[in-house]
């Protein structure tokens, strides 16, 4: 396997064509590389648009993974939502290195196995317990107690796949099982929380460690809505804890590129709930509010080369669902009201397909203060919506 720096010139294949390979791309185009993106058979998509080859089949078709393998030089993951076994078989096969690890991205997308993996890295996490059937979630719930979180173990994201429990009623212990299952699902205390943080922390090949400090999280119908570094609710001494802890996790884990770990934060204390291995959706301030991105620092890390400089002025983002577009009867938000304040660093995400509760762009401002970076990226957005 290479440990070589991979050399710019070379290429990079991504798994997945959505908006966090778009923006992987457009940082390894800056750096002199090539990109083949894999998208799982959609055409045209955000990541593809954007790269040098577009490779549009799906991650189990043989002949179309061997040619996304035979372009790339390099194999890294946008998302982790995907059978990993053939990709990694196959990029073994032609030596071609996988960073993160299959390993890694095996262990992320299914909760029990991160939750495993999160314990013995020392991490703490929310009591939980793994079930299959209504009779076990009934005895999770007397041992965790009301309310509960039931999870979806495979495949859920942006709260996706999961429902608060709140009654030990049988109708309804049925009915969570019905709606989520048949496969394993993990329930969990419901931790009071204070805030939501996220560290991303990347990790070179050399084991150097590099991050953003801490981006404090707003959900709304839990999906991200703002993000603020540094952040405004978050005690100083917590800070360091949840740098150290997101370190210790990368370590941990062996991991080479960016990891995102997904934390709550209780008074003095911190649970993690889940990682993410690869940029996230929570660290893209970061593109204008340091000098290396998360983006960049992938791209650094999984090519070898020296990772950047992660810390952040202070900086907002706002995210911009397709709920902004069916506001107004599917006309385009205005975006050049929104760009109106020559600080605006508008970003969309190329998705033709407008839908509710889809991610399809974001606003980052930088400002002297992170209230004022939120404020001018909140007005930002609401300047958005037509008036008519
Ligand atoms: P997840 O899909 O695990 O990222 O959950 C989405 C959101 O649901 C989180 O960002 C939280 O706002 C909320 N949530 C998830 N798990 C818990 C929990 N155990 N306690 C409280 N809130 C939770």
């Amino acid at each position: 396997m290479m440990n070589r720096p991979l050399e710019p010139g070379g290429t990079i294949g991504i798994v997945g064509g959505g908006q966090l390979g778009r923006m992987l791309s457009f940082e390894a185009h800056r750096l002199g590389y090539r990109v083949a993106v894999l998208t799982g058979g959609a055409k045209d998509t955000p990541g593809g648009r954007v790269a040098d080859v577009e490779v549009a089949a799906s991650y189990d078709d043989d002949l179309a993974v061997q040619q996304f393998v035979d372009l790339s030089d390099v194999i890294t993951w946008e998302f982790e939502n995907v059978e990993v076994s053939l990709l990694a078989e196959l990029a073994a096969r032609s030596d071609v290195p996988v960073r993160p690890a299959g390993s890694v991205i095996t262990a992320a997308q299914d909760r029990g196995r991160e939750r495993r993996a999160l314990m013995a890295a020392g991490a703490p996490v929310a009591a939980f317990r793994e079930v299959a059937t209504a009779t076990d979630l009934d005895r999770a719930v007397a041992d965790l107690g009301l309310p509960v979180i039931v999870k979806r173990m495979r495949f859920g994201y942006d709260g996706r796949g999961q429902v608060r429990l709140t009654t030990a009623d049988q109708a309804a212990v049925g009915g969570v099982v019905e709606a989520l299952g048949p496969e394993r699902l993990l329930v969990e205390e419901v931790v009071p929380f204070d805030v939501e943080i996220s560290v991303v922390v990347a990790r070179g090949i050399d084991g150097e460690v590099a991050h953003h400090g801490v981006l404090e999280n707003v959900h709304v119908n839990r999906i991200l809505d703002t993000t603020v570094t540094p952040p405004l609710s978050v005690p100083p001494r917590v800070v360091g804890a949840a740098v150290e802890l997101a370190t210790a996790i990368v370590r941990h884990l062996d991991l080479v590129g960016v990891l995102c770990v997904e934390m709550f934060v209780a008074g003095d204390s911190l649970v993690v709930n889940e990682i993410a291995p690869r940029p996230h959706n929570s660290g893209h301030c970061t593109i204008e509010a340091a000098s290396t991105s998360q983006f960049g620092q992938h791209i650094r890390a999984i090519c070898g080369l020296p990772l950047g400089d992660g810390s952040c002025r202070p900086a907002a983002m706002v995210q911009l669902l397709g709920d902004l577009w069916k506001d107004h009867s599917g006309r385009q938000p205005v975006w050049s009201e929104a760009m109106s304040d020559p600080g605006v660093h508008l970003h969309l995400y190329g998705k033709e397909e407008v839908r509710n509760g889809r991610k399809m762009g974001h606003i980052t401002c930088t400002d002297t203060t992170v209230e004022r970076a939120l404020q001018r990226a909140l007005a930002a957005r609401r300047r958005l919506r037509r008036r008519s």
